[in-house]
């Protein structure tokens, strides 16, 4: 077991996109958001499982993106780009048929000039202030933009992942008062505004880190396991060091299994002193600093010393490693390396 082993399961992957298209009305279509890679599990892997679920609208960030999705799913499904229509990306965005979700009026600009017959889409900003027209801006050019038939509107929550946020009813206003009358399908919610009901869900539904079983879709099944082979194991004495400016010593003497795995594979610096590892259902200790590519565990606890110990399990998920971490299911999930052995259920 040269690397960590990661195993990804696509069914599980299916099975969150039907329980979150369950979620919402028939009539309202439920997306696939893949960008960056469907949030590092492997594009060519999880779209195929996805289009053979039923999804027929997928989201991708960059046209480079876009373009390798097409080549993965073939001619018919629509996939959206969440950049728009980028200075250097028309001959892309026309040759694999995408559709860009303009976020700019420079970008509407360029892409009425460029491309007037290829299909587009319109993001307006609701208060995130992050990408899509403004409200003064959408005023003045709505007319002239509905005129050349964008496909899609669609806006972005910025807090959708906690329910108690009065931010989520503020952008939902705001995007009715901004589109309602409009002869236009409209999107709202990603994972999140899934969750908040059907108030958000108009006529299509984006989800992304959902998908892959993560926060704030608490009911999704799970999606990754993550094995690391033990390279070594030893006997440290009371009083004895663990790991790069020893900041751990070990305060009785025990037993160090070091394991194949750390920084440079997604398993942040952060989560030590706050990781368990598990060997089968015990848990057990990461000590001293994760280094780039090994970690120190404690396993003086452990009747035998194991060949692997566990670091993302069902048990054990991207969100309890990203709190150890600091951080959000999702960077878990970008950040996961790329040298680990990939296996995938399908
Ligand atoms: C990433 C993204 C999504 C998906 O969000 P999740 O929270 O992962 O479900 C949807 N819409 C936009 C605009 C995004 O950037």
């Amino acid at each position: 077991m040269p690397t960590g082993h990661l195993f990804i399961d696509l069914e599980a992957v299916a099975a969150n996109w039907r329980a979150l298209d369950r979620a919402s009305a028939a009539d309202c279509e439920t997306a696939a958001v893949v960008k960056a890679d469907a949030y590092g599990l492997g594009l060519a892997q999880v779209a195929p499982r996805l289009a053979q679920e039923g999804a027929r609208a997928f989201f991708v960030a960059t046209a480079a993106e876009g373009l390798e999705l097409r080549r993965i799913l073939g001619p018919e499904p629509r996939i959206y780009l969440l950049y728009g229509h980028m200075p250097g990306d028309t001959a892309t965005i026309q040759r694999a048929d995408l559709v860009p979700m303009v976020c700019s009026l420079a970008q509407l600009i360029l892409h009425l000039e460029a491309l007037p017959r290829q299909p587009f889409g319109l993001q307006l900003d609701t208060g995130m202030n992050r990408l899509g027209l403004r409200d003064g801006e959408w005023a003045e050019v709505a007319a002239h933009a509905l005129k050349a038939e964008p496909v899609l509107i669609m806006s972005h929550l910025a807090s959708a992942d906690d329910p108690d946020s009065s931010q989520s009813g503020e952008q939902l206003a705001r995007f009715r008062a901004m589109t309602d009358g409009v002869p236009v399908p409209r999107s709202l919610a990603a994972t999140g505004g899934t969750l908040l009901g059907p108030d958000y869900h108009f006529d299509m539904t984006r989800p992304g880190v959902g998908l892959f079983g993560g926060f704030p879709f608490t009911q999704a099944e799970p999606v990754v396991t993550l094995d690391l082979p033990v390279i070594a194991c030893f006997d440290v004495e009371a009083g004895e060091c663990v790991g790069y400016n020893a900041t751990w010593t070990a305060p009785a003497a025990t037993r160090i299994a070091t394991v194949a795995g750390g920084y440079a594979d997604g398993l942040p610096r952060a989560l030590q002193p706050d990781l368990d590892l598990m060997a089968g259902p015990v848990p057990c200790r990461a000590v001293g600093r994760v280094s780039m590519d090994l970690i120190g565990v404690d396993i003086g606890h452990l009747d035998n010393d194991p060949e692997a110990l566990r670091v993302l399990g069902p048990h054990h998920g991207i969100d309890t490693l990203a709190h150890a971490a600091g951080t959000i299911g999702y960077e878990i999930l970008t950040s996961l390396g790329r040298r680990y052995d990939r296996h995938y259920r399908s």
